[in-house]
């Protein structure tokens, strides 16, 4: 929460001017101009984190040349922490300020620039006054060289499209901003203007994704009752290998691999990844975690609820596309088990809760390590094996009447629409138990708060399915490690499982592995080739430049591939629950 900015402050006219006279080079070059102050001292400050993605960045990190001026003359801007810079004003009412962004991370998340285009991700770019964040702003683009187009959800002024204004900065925040000469094109949506842009080229069939999209984003605005933005930008970055998505109110960033749409396969994770991004214009960012909004944008902002805001979303994605009918119900199973054998073959899964996963997602989640499989989830991943369980739960109790849906659009209305802020952890628990209709005490105990493992048979037994463990009769040895190759043919050991051979004696993330039994290795692929569990074998590593062996026992792999499959004569209680959850 920022205490401050909802005080009254007098009102200023802020206006930035952004141009690249040093594209090549990824700079932006930002003139600020504020006037009608009536201070004796002015804040300036740049974010240090952006909503939607939960690490602190440390934006001003890529700030040079800092200067102030009044009336044409530089005054002194000294910092007085990380991200702020001081100024005298002394009640003058106007200053200018400017500065330099340096903008070469690629990334949905972070600002690029070079001469093809500008990717302004704005919590990075531009500046605010402390205690002001309610003030509106305009920003005039001066393109580089040829660039032509501006796609942003800022609305334009006078028809402008390379001036932009915003009516405060948690809009502006919000808002990011691509600049160059992408490939634009729009269609509607039951009267809502969509407009995709796509940077980097690639082999996408623009009428295809056209049809598809409509069909996800009628599917998700179906699940609230309503589409609450007039107009809205999915800004698309093909890269040769791209990924990742970033939500916002009015828009989104994705990143894709621009070869990505040729085959089924990756076009439909494209579509996915569309839907995720898209359902988050409701969840997180309109029905939010209360810390969520209004924005501390100088510190991490704690919620244990990324599991909704995060997992729910994932889950969501996956049954908005299943309910387009655009690919068979089988295809959904799949990917629902694939959340399952990603969570059962995390050892992190007995260590970390969900609420924990994400409450600690600033220092784990962001900050993975090689120890990270160990000790961490996925707030992503369980959070969507939570929200099919408590979809099945709410369907079966309920005799088919609701499911998540109904919960998802009670709090919206409830929390965005009428009370206007965000839900408690006990606010979203209530709305679950309304539509389950049972105290959910207990299966928060265990699934939210608690290390249970997941009933998966229990919950799928609701629809009439259950899962077959494809890797049951298999009695293959395993190390338990993960490898990578260099350049010089060293096979290095990049990660280590806990509780297998590998952990239990003593091979360490770092040791380079040069012989097995004494025979040279140079491929990490077939280690322990025709070994059997419990078979000794001498494992010799290059660790830290000394040579050392180590007495090794194989054990059985514990891994498990999960498969979702009908259960035989199933009763019409679950066809009926299995009709409702899959929407078939
Ligand atoms: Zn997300």
């Amino acid at each position: 929460m920022n205490v401050n900015a909802s005080k009254a402050q007098p009102l200023s006219d802020i206006s930035y001017t952004v141009s690249f006279p040093e594209a090549q080079a990824h700079y932006a070059e930002i003139e600020m101009n504020i006037t009608g102050l009536k201070q004796n001292t002015l804040d300036l400050k740049m974010p240090v984190w952006t909503p939607g993605s939960y690490l602190v960045r440390e934006f001003a990190k890529n700030i040079e040349a800092f200067s102030a001026s009044i009336n044409g003359k530089i005054v002194a801007s000294p910092k007085i922490n990380k991200n702020t810079w001081r100024i005298a004003t002394k009640g003058v009412a106007a200053v200018t300020i400017k500065y330099r962004v340096y903008a070469n991370e690629v990334s949905v998340r972070t600002s690029y620039i070079d001469v093809t285009h500008a990717f302004l991700s704005t919590t990075g770019i531009f500046i605010y006054p402390a205690n002001m964040l309610h003030s509106p702003s305009t920003i005039t683009i001066t393109p580089y060289s040829n660039w032509a187009k501006v796609s942003t959800s800022l609305e334009m002024v006078n028809g402008n499209p390379f001036v932009r204004h915003s009516p405060n900065f948690d809009i502006l925040f919000d808002s990011p901003i691509e600049v160059g000469n992408q490939d634009i094109f729009g269609f509607d949506v039951d009267g809502v203007k969509y407009e995709v842009c796509m940077y980097g080229g690639g082999n996408y069939d623009k009428e295809r994704i056209k049809k598809d999209m409509h069909a996800i984003i009628q599917q998700e605005a179906a699940i609230f009752g309503e589409n609450p933005n007039k107009h809205y930008t999915f800004i698309i970055h093909n890269h040769l290998r791209g990924g990742g998505g970033i939500e916002h109110l009015s828009s989104t960033v994705l990143g894709i691999s621009r070869d990505n749409y040729g085959s089924e396969k990756g076009y439909q994770g494209f579509l996915g990844l569309v839907a995720h991004e898209h359902f988050h214009l409701w969840n997180v960012k309109r029905l939010r975690p209360i810390v969520l909004g209004p924005f501390d944008y100088d510190n991490e902002n704690y919620t244990t609820n990324l599991w909704i805001a995060e997992g729910f979303t994932e889950y969501y994605q996956e049954i908005a596309v299943r309910r387009t009918n655009l690919y068979p119900p089988e295809n959904y199973l799949e990917q629902i088990a694939n959340e399952f054998n990603v969570l059962e073959n995390l050892p992190g899964k007995n260590v970390q809760t969900v609420a924990e996963s994400s409450f600690d997602a600033w220092i784990k989640g962001y900050r993975p390590n090689e120890n990270s499989n160990n000790t961490t989830i996925s707030y992503y991943t369980k959070g969507a094996i939570i929200g099919m369980m408590l979809d099945l739960e709410i369907i079966n109790n309920s005799a088919q009447k609701h499911n998540l849906d109904d919960v998802m659009k009670y709090m919206y209305v409830t929390y965005y629409k009428t009370k206007k802020r965000g839900y408690t952890d006990a606010e979203f628990k209530k709305g679950f138990e309304m539509f389950a209709g049972k105290k959910l005490d207990d299966f928060y105990k265990r699934y939210i708060n608690g290390l249970d493992p997941v009933d998966y048979n229990k919950y799928l037994g609701y629809a009439g399915y259950k899962i077959v463990d494809e890797l049951a009769d298999n009695n293959d040895a395993a190390l338990g490690i993960t490898t990578g190759t260099t350049a010089a043919k060293k096979v290095m050991v990049t990660s280590v499982t806990r509780g297998t051979a590998a952990y239990i004696d003593g091979i360490n993330v770092g040791d380079e592995i040069t012989a097995i039994d004494g025979n040279p290795i140079s491929d990490g692929s077939n280690l322990i080739t025709g070994k059997r569990p419990g078979d000794k074998i001498q494992v010799t590593v290059n660790r830290d430049g000394q040579s050392v062996t180590l007495p090794v026992t194989l054990l059985k792999s514990n891994r498990v591939k999960y498969k979702v499959v009908p259960v035989d004569s199933p009763s019409a209680q679950q066809l009926a629950v299995r009709t409702k959850w899959l929407s078939l």
